[in-house]
């Protein structure tokens, strides 16, 4: 697999198939591989401990034991270079091994995405050419269900929290803690273009797409985010404990699970995410950072106990993305003394391509400026080349005002869809990675996303911003979630819908109030007032956790 997935040809794979051993060394030149970014965390960090929810905690210095030696365990039930090596878990200590000791040996770590329906699960396992599967023993009856059509898997690791042994009609399978063994085991010296991992997109259109990303992009992409949370109103210190709450079977749970173990943080593992356990592991390990999508914050902000733990919430940085960080939300989180910033990517590219850390021109500004520029998108990182272009990939002005298309280059985006050159060069035209983003930019430099491309409401023949409007619903108080979505119209082609989740009195009234107001000073315009509201109680999320609008939309046909 590592071979075919970096080019469609067949040239291509026979050069890669020799270059997955390093030339550099001879020069005193290393490879980005991933053994060699983490050469000396074991040794400089020796102490500083992997937690596991309330279960288990163990130094980086037997974390790194233990990945060698799951590495040997796996050699010798076969898994060879090239291999594909799914995961299928919550975000465990067992999976964090896997991060490190699959890639690390050569083989290609796919994470699979365990909120898919069991169909997608299958078509991805398929899909990706999975030859090894590691699974937590809840997973388990998801795939004997099925086991007839997991004919191409050779062997399946199997686990539980107790590290006790696990029944399953899976065979062969193997207990993980039986296949760790030999400490002593060495990693090859890796070209830096071997394919490192896959995982596959949220598939809101059509069948989830494979994206695969080689070492080099990884190594890359850990020093840009280490890099970009170093910067205020994050900035990150040695003793602040990283609490991730961004699954890691998407997007390499951001990078952080590398990023972490980089800057040598504590690094603590929620499992599955459940409000209770999240608040009690920041009161417990002094959580100072954490990332996270917008409903997971919302989540905790609206845990009815939040209140008893106020004085441990006090001083928490989170960085939010995966969708745009809603005022409300911010300003709520301010008022726990919590500090939340935005940050912008997708699958395609790792994710990191914008934080909104201060640049020079946030650094000077009053607070409520600062404020105002810690919840947009942010600023491209270190090594992004990022522009918003009109059509013709012309540059938009700098104005706040003039919406183009996202375009990027940078050192870890992907090189296309595994298997689908028509999408690959689709995604990559004219030189360029489009994400499907519509944003302005202002004249300091910070990006505003105002729309996703397919779920832009045009009326009348113009745009309205849906996630302008959504953050400035959300400033309603009593509002809890809200989604805009376009509505055929005979007149207009689409007029809005609002869908408001509400979380105490909120009616008609006030909500059409609180938009006259924003219209009045200009914050939204007046012709983009939604023509319904649709107040539910719930709003269907992706499997990565966003407001579902083509779920929305159903609903409204
Ligand atoms: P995914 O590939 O599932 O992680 O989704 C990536 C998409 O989420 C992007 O293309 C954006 O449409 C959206 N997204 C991510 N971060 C942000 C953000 N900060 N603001 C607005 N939209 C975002």
């Amino acid at each position: 697999m590592a071979a075919t997935m970096e080019k469609h040809s067949n040239i291509p794979v026979l050069i890669l198939f020799f270059m997955s051993e390093s030339t550099k060394g001879e020069n005193g030149d290393l490879d980005l591989n991933l053994k060699n970014l983490f050469v000396n965390s074991a040794r400089n960090f020796s102490n500083t401990e992997i937690v596991y929810r309330d279960k288990r905690r163990m130094t980086y210095s037997k974390f790194f034991q233990r990945v060698k030696g799951f590495a040997a365990g796996l050699e010798s039930i076969g898994v060879k270079r090239g291999d594909t090596v799914a995961v299928i878990d919550w975000d465990t200590d067992k999976f964090m091994e896997a991060y490190y000791s699959v890639p690390m040996m050569g083989a290609v770590l796919h994470t699979v995405n365990i909120r898919y329906p069991p169909e997608l699960i299958y078509y991805t396992m398929n899909h990706a050419e999975d030859k090894w599967v590691i699974v937590r023993d809840e997973f388990i009856p998801i795939l004997e269900r099925n086991k007839q059509v997991f004919d191409f898997i050779k062997g399946w690791i199997v686990y539980n929290d107790e590290n006790g042994s696990v029944n399953t009609s899976l065979s062969p399978n193997y207990n993980y803690e039986d296949l760790v063994k030999d400490s002593s085991y060495e990693f090859p010296d890796l070209d830096e273009n071997t394919t490192a991992t896959v995982f596959y997109t949220s598939g809101t259109t059509g069948l989830p797409k494979g994206v695969t990303f080689s070492h080099r992009n990884l190594v890359m992409h850990t020093l840009a985010v280490s890099n970009g949370i170093h910067f205020d109103p994050i900035s990150v210190k040695r003793d602040d404990s990283f609490l991730i709450l961004v699954p890691m079977f998407h997007v390499h749970s951001w990078g952080l699970p590398y990023v972490g173990l980089l800057l040598g943080q504590k690094y603590v593992l929620p499992g599955r995410y459940e409000v209770g356990m999240i608040l009690d592991l920041v009161k417990k390990e002094k959580i100072r950072f954490s990332a996270m999508v917008p409903s997971i914050l919302y989540m905790i902000l609206s845990a009815p106990n939040l209140d008893e733990y106020k004085e441990y919430v006090r001083g928490w940085k989170v960085i939010i993305g995966g969708a745009a960080l809603p005022r409300g939300l911010a300003l709520k989180a301010k008022s726990y003394g919590i500090t939340t910033i935005g940050a912008y990517g997708m699958s395609e590219t790792a994710p990191l391509l914008t934080v909104a850390i201060y640049n020079d021109a946030a650094q000077t500004m009053d607070q409520e400026n600062q404020f105002n520029f810690s919840i947009t998108t942010g600023i491209p990182a270190a090594l992004v080349n990022l522009r918003v272009v009109d059509e013709k990939l012309n540059d938009v002005p700098k104005d706040s005002k003039t919406i183009g298309e996202i375009v990027v280059r940078a050192p870890w985006l992907t090189k296309g869809y595994f298997k689908d050159p028509d999408k690959t060069a689709e995604l990559w035209r004219g030189g360029w990675l489009h994400t499907g983003d519509l944003a302005v930019i202002h004249p300091n430099g910070y990006i505003s996303i105002v729309d996703r491309e397919k779920d832009a409401v045009k009326s009348g023949g113009e745009f309205i911003p849906t996630l302008v409007l959504e953050n400035a619903l959300s400033e309603l108080q009593g509002i809890g979630e809200v989604a805009v979505v376009g509505k055929p119209h005979e007149k207009w082609g689409e007029r809005p819908v609002a869908f408001i989740v509400k979380s105490n009195n909120v009616n008609e009234t006030l909500v059409y109030e609180h938009l006259e107001k924003y219209a009045e000073v200009g914050r939204i315009q007046k012709w983009w007032i939604p023509d319904e509201l649709i107040f539910i109680d719930s709003m269907p999320k992706t499997s990565t956790g966003k407001s579902d609008k083509k779920e929305l939309r159903k609903l409204l046909k």
